[in-house]
């Protein structure tokens, strides 16, 4: 597939008129287009294409991938949120057969109804504390936990102001719900105090979304500014810190890393990066986690998690708070890695678990993506219309589990694939390409 457009590997016009255009197809048609564009995009390259690989083996530090004729490879993990590596801990699994032989599979129900065992509200209990907060909510996913808050806590005359980078599951929920949303440049406090104080006198509540860690870059929310700026102005502040717990603050969470723990209005977390689950939670003040209960409909009309998932949580709390030589030597490779980026002339601060790597427009990224994936290096690559063209780039992940010898093959693989495909060394040595390219 030849590029068609500057920056991807995107030739499938319908399809960008469909995505760009608005193009309008009945769904059969529609489907039929989005459901060839999958069959080439995995038939592309020789593996299979970078996308769904199969992966046959536990995801840790090294896995064994499947292409799409059935031969196997084992390959380095950078694509991972296990960061701790704790799906593979011996307390893990051990408490996760506890929970199975006790709680048996499933609840098969939402928690006001039949769904909600002793476990669920121990963990509840334990988060709260967690956090430093009175409460917490069980969710089933990050997603659902983000939907079901930003639905239905702001009202019509409220008003959400969001840094632009936040998550999709952020934006979904208080478009759901309705609501008035209004993005902020990333990170520029100055923008939002701007958009506060025009507020001013107004009717209705101010409600503030930011990430603790960014999702795509890895870098932070000033929290501690934050809390005081909201206070300042009366606003509420939602902290999705779904790549911090675990990870930043000793593994206590953003929060805990700018001093600030307890005194953020609601942490919104998930149990898919660090833990490397499934499930989300909300922890806020009792009145706030009672209203959700009641009016959450991803809560209310959604079946509880499994004990399995819940005990493995737990689990994996204990491990964060017990053996803090995982999350050390996490944070060494996090900067082990972001001084070798840096080196390579890449922005990359360390400060999380998660690093990018911006690919110049106009630059094709997916033979870039297949020349990691050949040297057996499993990245992910965003490319558009994931994001605009100008802000593709690979995103990589740091485990706990890495050694220095695999961190170096990461950085010769970053060397080598840009000087064979990036012109003109873009990206290397000079001036740091900015991590975030007009996005
Ligand atoms: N928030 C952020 C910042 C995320 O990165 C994600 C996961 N991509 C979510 C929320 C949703 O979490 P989950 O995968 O648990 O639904």
């Amino acid at each position: 597939m030849p590029p068609t457009t500057p920056g991807s590997n995107y030739s499938d016009l319908p399809l960008l008129d469909v995505l760009l255009k608005g193009r309008r197809l009945g769904f059969r048609d529609r489907t039929a287009l989005f459901s060839r564009f999958l069959g080439g995009l995995l038939r592309h390259e020789p593996m299979g294409g970078m996308f769904f690989r199969r992966v046959l083996s536990p995801v840790d530090r090294e896995v064994l991938v499947q292409s799409h004729d059935g031969a196997t490879r084992p390959m380095l993990m950078f694509g991972s949120n296990s960061y701790l590596g704790l799906p593979t801990h011996p307390h893990v699994q051990a408490r996760v057969r506890e929970a199975l032989d006790r709680w048996g599979a499933g609840v098969g129900g939402p928690p006001m109804l039949n769904g909600y065992l002793a476990l669920h509200r121990a963990l509840e209990e334990r988060l709260a504390a967690f956090e430093g907060t009175e409460d917490a909510v069980l969710f089933g996913s990050g997603y659902a936990a983000n939907v079901g808050l930003m639905s239905c806590l702001p009202t019509a005359s409220d008003v959400v102001l969001y840094d632009e980078l936040s998550h999709a599951s952020f934006l979904d929920g208080f478009r759901l719900g309705g609501h008035t949303g209004v993005a902020f440049a990333h990170n520029d406090l100055g923008a939002l105090e701007a958009r506060l104080e025009a507020l001013a006198g107004r009717p209705g509540d101010r409600f503030v979304g930011v990430e603790g860690v960014y999702s795509m870059d890895g870098d932070l929310a000033p929290l501690d500014r934050l809390v005081a700026l909201c206070r300042r102005h009366g606003a509420f502040l939602v902290v999705d810190d779904a790549h911090g717990t675990g990870v930043t603050g000793g593994g206590g969470g953003t929060a805990r890393h700018f001093g600030v723990h307890g005194q953020v209005d609601v942490v919104m977390g998930t149990f898919s990066k660090a833990l490397a689950l499934s499930g989300g939670f909300v922890a806020c003040e009792k009145p706030v986690a009672d209203y959700l209960r009641l009016v959450a409909r991803s809560y209310v009309f959604s079946a509880s998690l499994p004990p399995q998932t819940v005990a493995a949580v737990e689990a994996g709390l204990d491990v964060i708070e017990r053996e803090p030589e995982r999350h050390a030597r996490l944070m060494d490779n996090a900067r082990y890695l972001a001084a070798g980026l840096r080196r390579l002339g890449f922005a990359a601060s360390g400060d999380s678990a998660i690093f990018s790597l911006p690919v110049p427009p106009p630059m094709n990224i997916r033979p870039m993506a297949f020349a990691f994936h050949e040297r057996g290096l499993f990245l992910n690559h965003v490319e558009f219309p994931a994001v605009k063209p100008s802000a593709q780039r690979f995103r990589i992940s740091v485990m706990t589990s890495h050694t220095r010898a695999d961190l170096d093959r990461l950085l010769t693989a970053v060397e080598e694939v840009w000087a064979a495909h990036v012109p003109y060394g873009d990206g290397l040595a000079g001036d740091p390409v900015e991590v975030r390219q007009g996005t």
